[in-house]
């Protein structure tokens, strides 16, 4: 995570210098001023990077992405195209030649790491989201280029293009943060949910619940009946898991075939019934290819303080609890 923000820190970093350098040799006014704008738009990106930054330093921040080493490979290649990109902005390009620039620019960074990434920055009370300031500074760009996509048709692709990869850059992300095989959250998405959630139950004051659910015997049902089986059990397990709880819970799939259920607000006093029940359903209604149960595993508690760590803390303590019921015997909720 910290090789990956500081990728990005770099990346836009460089951002910033272009912008400078566009705005100093810029001769028409209102360009100067838009190079500005965007100059100042990247020094706040910069600051959202060094924040995370400290957050990754001080391990707040979980793993985040299903295979980082790809994402590091891939942002350090936009790495010496921003470079070059940085080198032809110093050499006083014309207007039109400086809106190409910024377009390769914007569109070699936009990445979905960027977009997901700005989610997790700490939003100061009363300011606009990262994610939203980072939206805008696109797409005020855009407007300019299909503005100037009025009077030539050069440009006229351009800004279209460039509109109809942002679309895509979001929707890539959306799905991302769905499972494929089952059609709940990832574990990215997961994460994603559970930050939000987790900082509304804080303002709330809330009693929240994890729920840590885990497939008993489940590399047993593989070598016995095939994956393909095991696929399947997996999609029924997580169609009855929603099935049974609120639709403001977040349901999630955390690894291979472990869920995990938040709940929030939650009477402590329902908890144990409510994972008894998750449990008794899977028992009594999965039965192909061969009877399936689950192990649960609960905590519950307040979120106070900081919110990563108390959601961390959570988490962890109802994993210890899976792992007391899976030595217990498996087939059983432990809270
Ligand atoms: P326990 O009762 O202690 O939980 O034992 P287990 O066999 O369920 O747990 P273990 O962690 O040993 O094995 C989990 C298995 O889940 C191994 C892995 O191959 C399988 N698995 C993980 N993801 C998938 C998947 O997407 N599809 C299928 N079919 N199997 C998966
Ligand atoms: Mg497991
Ligand atoms: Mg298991």
């Amino acid at each position: 995570m910290k090789k990956i923000i500081s990728l990005c820190l770099s990346l836009d970093q460089i951002a910033e210098k272009v912008y400078d350098a566009l705005a100093s040799v810029a001769e028409v006014p209102w360009v100067r001023e838009l190079w500005r704008k965007m100059h100042e738009e990247e020094k706040t990106h910069v600051l959202y990077w060094l924040e995370l930054e400290k957050e990754a330093e001080s391990n707040n921040l979980p793993q985040l992405f299903d295979d980082p080493d790809k994402l590091v490979e891939e942002l350090e290649k936009i790495k010496p195209v921003a470079e070059a990109l940085l080198e032809q902005a110093r050499s006083s390009p014309k207007t039109s030649e400086s809106f190409l620039l910024a377009a390769r620019l914007e569109m070699h960074l936009m990445h979905p790491a960027f977009l997901y990434l700005f989610r997790f920055v700490k939003q100061e009370a009363g300011s606009t989201s990262p994610i939203k300031n980072y939206e805008s500074h696109l797409l005020n760009f855009n407007r300019h280029l299909l503005d100037l996509g009025k009077k030539s048709l050069y440009f006229q692709v351009l800004g279209e293009s460039f509109q109809k990869m942002w679309i895509q850059t979001q929707e890539q992300l959306n799905k991302s943060f769905h499972d494929v095989l089952t059609g709940i959250l990832n574990r990215r998405g997961l994460f994603h949910s559970l930050d939000i959630a987790s900082h509304l139950a804080q303002r709330s004051n809330s009693q929240v619940a994890v729920v840590m659910i885990d497939i008993d015997d489940f590399k047993n049902l593989n070598d016995s009946f095939g994956h393909y089986s095991g696929d399947r059990v997996l999609s029924k397990v997580a169609v009855l898991l929603k099935k049974n709880i609120r639709t403001s819970d977040i349901l999630g799939r955390y690894g291979g075939e472990e869920f995990l259920i938040f709940l929030s607000p939650v009477n402590v006093n329902s908890i144990f019934g409510l994972a008894d029940k998750l449990r008794k359903c899977i028992a009594g209604e999965v039965r192909d290819p061969r009877p399936v149960t689950i192990s649960i595993g609960v905590s519950s508690g307040r979120i106070v303080g900081d919110v990563q760590r108390a959601l961390y803390k959570l988490i962890r303590e109802a994993d210890e609890n899976l792992y007391q019921a899976k030595s217990q015997g498996k087939n059983r909720v432990v809270f």
